[in-house]
């Protein structure tokens, strides 16, 4: 039996969730054709589709499993379990006006017409906000939208913004945060679960190691009190001596976030010849 995973055929996800197996240690070969492909060395085939069918494709069980962003599974709203934060594909869905509008809140939005991709989830925000106004749905290209004259508000997918700007809109008002997630049928055999299990430990190894670094300094004898209660480690960190008496050297795992910070200690207590290392699989 093979787990079967739907990830989207092109498009922003695609690249990230190839990347994310291939951390995994799956080997996917070449495709048997553009829609579906098998893994060499793991029970797992995929099936590549469009974001916006994959919820669907899960809650029917033609996939067991897919990688889609938040924003698809709560637009769809289809009968699926959210499993696992994938940590790529993040983005926002914001509510966006002309640039010399003064927007005022929900309230700003009374009567207007919004263009969107997430008719669902614009609606949802309307009502929790007692607030009526004309939906639009369109597919794609929604920030062109106020300017050929179509809707006065838009809502839509934005990550660094540049978009909106260069369409002379400007972000207002954000209604979700949105990742990529590992969504999973409600009704899976034994044996999916098995792999699945087993896929999930592999991906929090590759997320974990991701975020961590591996780190080596030298430390004169007497700092190292300071530098040990500076690197947390695993469990403590690793201390050996080296050939030039006096001085040792130090091993530890640090967390990506605090990294710069800790460095900086770690020079102020006298540490020197630092290295910083990649991790590439962390099982804790
Ligand atoms: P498909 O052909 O599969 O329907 P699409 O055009 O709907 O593709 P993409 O633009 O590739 O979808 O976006 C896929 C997902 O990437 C989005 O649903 C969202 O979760 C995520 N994403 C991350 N950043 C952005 C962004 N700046 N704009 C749009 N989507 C983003
Ligand atoms: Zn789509």
């Amino acid at each position: 039996m093979k787990l079967k995973l739907a990830i989207q055929k092109s498009g922003r996800l695609q690249e990230d969730s190839m990347r994310l197996l291939k951390e995994c240690g799956i080997d996917i070969g070449a495709g048997v054709n553009k829609l579906k492909a098998e893994a060499n060395n793991f029970p797992v085939e995929l099936f590549f589709l469009r974001d916006d069918d994959i919820p669907q494709y899960v809650e029917d069980g033609v996939a067991d499993i897919g990688f889609v962003g938040e924003n698809v599974v709560f637009e769809k709203n289809k009968k699926v379990d959210i499993a696992y934060a994938l940590g790529f594909g993040k983005c926002r869905l914001s509510f966006a006006v002309r640039k010399d509008e003064n927007y005022t809140g929900a309230s700003f939005l009374q009567g207007k017409k919004i263009a969107t991709s997430y008719p669902v989830i614009v609606q949802n925000y309307l009502d929790n906000n007692n607030v009526k106004a004309e939906i639009h749905e369109i597919s794609g290209s929604v920030e062109i939208a106020p300017g050929i004259g179509l809707a006065d508000v838009v809502c839509d997918l934005v990550s660094s913004g540049s978009t909106l700007f260069m369409n002379g809109l400007k972000e207002v008002e954000t209604i979700l945060q949105s990742q990529a997630v590992l969504i999973k049928r409600k009704e899976l055999s034994v044996e999916a679960k098995l792999i699945l299990e087993s896929l999930l430990f592999r991906i929090e190894s590759v997320k974990k190691a991701n975020k961590n670094k591996y780190v080596l300094l030298n430390a004169p004898n007497d700092q190292l009190p300071k530098i040990i209660s500076l690197l947390p480690g695993m469990k403590s960190p690793t201390v050996l001596p080296l050939a030039s008496p006096g001085w040792s050297s130090v091993h530890s795992v640090i967390a990506e976030s605090d990294f710069w910070e800790i460095i900086e200690q770690l020079k102020a207590a006298g540490a020197e010849g630092i290295l910083v290392i990649p991790i590439e699989k962390m099982i804790l």
